[in-house]
């Protein structure tokens, strides 16, 4: 295997190499070595963005300085960046190299509303009102940008035939904005595609996401006065009651995997004038499209029924949908094998006493942090809850997805304490590893065709029936924002 290996390093250098100096090519295991000590070399300038990513705090859509540091970095670095992609002003792909095989990375760096916190380990808002990152994509965009850096360095050095694509994606919190550029094609010519996410432990991801369907459902009615008249009134209001109080007789009749939850956005204004219009936004995942198209269906009839018994009319704005992840096994081998070669993180006394803090203010088990990787599991066959928009990147193209610990064990996601973690070393030696093994195993797919074959085989394999079909229309465009002034 290892010399075979040797011979497919030799192969995928560049044929005008002299010949003398193709006879002392380094070998995988040297080449993977130089990767890591350059990303090594790069952890303060890792740091310092993931650190400015931090404090923009760009919520979905907004992620204008975020993106332009990234940009600038990038093209610094010899990459071409095209800017402003598939309508989003916020969304770049850069590019390095040319032939085949092409190779993308994916980078996100959008925060959460609402989530301002200083990276001490207690709640404590740094300002009042403002974004944070609680979902720690700051250490995302930032780990990407040193695995592209990374792959881009030892590419160049050694003169390895292939493309190299960094997409910045925004808005994943909201909006969705890889639906977007999966749309526009974006991902069309790749033939492999790496990610990963923080998370609070250490491992390649093959658990999947839920696919999901995203509805705005409004009701109209007639005000009146609610004392004086109240009969010549119909209450939008009352439709959503007759909505939701639908929806939550229809779950005893769901299969178990199915999560339906709304929030209502618009009642009426005051008690006394009947509500003309009403508004709820509700979100419907299951394990697949099929799954999730089949309640939707019957969400629409108790929409038509809930209009119908309060003498009001229905809309249904349909805003977008997200596939379930297509989890690639052979793919997620090689990257297991990477992410053991190079090993987790190991954390001194002040992060791990860190780390606890934290659990203890987040009322979780003071487990402190997870330093040991996960076995590579068989995909379960329902995902656990929640979705991507990654999902969509991963019908295009064979999707190879890490996790890496982040924060302490257990803590709750989208909440202060993963801000918190996001700007400490806990969470950078997350970074740093994820960017090591994104490179490294970026690195396998540009020397190994055979290997890469084979994972392409298995997508073609999986998708045989299916051509990806975008859950947006082809003239939608992402709902853009300005941003408030204070
Ligand atoms: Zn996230």
């Amino acid at each position: 295997m290892r010399h075979s290996r040797l011979n497919l390093i030799a192969l995928c250098l560049i044929a005008s190499a002299p010949f003398s100096m193709a006879l002392q090519q380094p070998s995988e295991i040297q080449l993977k070595k130089e990767v890591i000590e350059f990303i090594e070399q790069k952890n303060d300038l890792l740091i310092e963005v993931s650190d400015k990513i931090w404090e923009y705090a760009e919520i979905a859509l907004l992620e204008y300085e975020s993106s332009k540091l990234l940009e600038k970095i990038l093209e610094d670095q010899g990459f071409s960046v095209e800017k402003d992609v598939a309508g989003l002003p916020t969304a770049f792909v850069a590019t390095y190299g040319s032939g085949a095989p092409v190779i993308g990375i994916l980078a996100e760096y959008d925060a959460l509303p609402g989530l301002s916190q200083d990276s001490k380990p207690f709640k404590q808002v740094l300002i009042e009102g403002e974004a944070g990152h609680g979902c720690g994509h700051n250490l995302f965009g930032a780990g990407s940008l040193g695995g592209a850096l990374g792959l881009k360095d030892v590419m160049e050095k050694h003169g390895l035939k292939g493309t190299l694509k960094l997409f910045g994606c925004p808005a994943e919190e909201d909006v969705g904005g890889k639906l977007y550029m999966a749309r526009d094609g974006l991902f069309d010519n790749l033939d492999v595609c790496l990610a990963w996410h923080p998370d609070y432990e250490t491992s390649v991801d093959v658990d999947g996401s839920q696919a999901i369907d995203d509805l705005k459902i409004e009701f109209f009615g007639k005000t009146a006065h609610a004392a004086f008249d109240p009969w010549m009134g119909r209450s939008a209001s009352d439709a959503v009651e007759m909505l939701t109080f639908g929806i939550n007789l229809l779950r005893e009749h769901i299969q178990p995997s199915v999560r339906i939850h709304y929030v209502i956005t618009e009642g009426g204004k005051v008690p006394n004038v009947v509500p003309e219009h009403a508004q709820v936004w509700l979100w419907v995942r299951d394990s697949d499209r099929e799954g999730v198209k089949e309640v939707v269906q019957r969400v629409e009839k108790i929409v038509e029924g809930a209009a119908i018994a309060t003498g009001t009319t229905s809309k249904i704005h349909y805003l977008g949908s997200y596939h379930e992840m297509l989890v690639n096994i052979k793919g997620s081998e090689v990257m297991q094998k990477n992410l053991e070669r190079i090993g987790a993180p190991t954390y001194t006394d002040d992060e791990i006493d860190y780390a606890r803090k934290i659990q203890k203010e987040a009322g979780v088990e003071g487990k402190g942090m997870c330093s040991e990787i996960e076995e590579l599991k068989e995909p379960p066959e329902d995902p656990v809850g929640g979705s991507t928009d990654v999902a969509e990147v991963s019908w295009i193209t064979p999707t190879i997805h890490l996790s890496t610990a982040c924060a302490p064990y257990g803590i709750p996601w989208h909440s202060w304490a993963v801000v918190a973690s996001s700007k400490n070393s806990i969470g950078y030696k997350g970074m740093i590893l994820a960017a090591k093994v994104l490179a490294t195993t970026g690195l396998d797919f540009l020397c190994d065709p055979e290997t890469l074959a084979e994972i392409k085989k298995e997508f073609k394999e999986k998708t045989k029936d299916y051509t990806y079909k975008s859950g947006i229309g082809p003239g939608q465009k992402p709902p853009l924002r300005t941003k408030e002034k204070k």
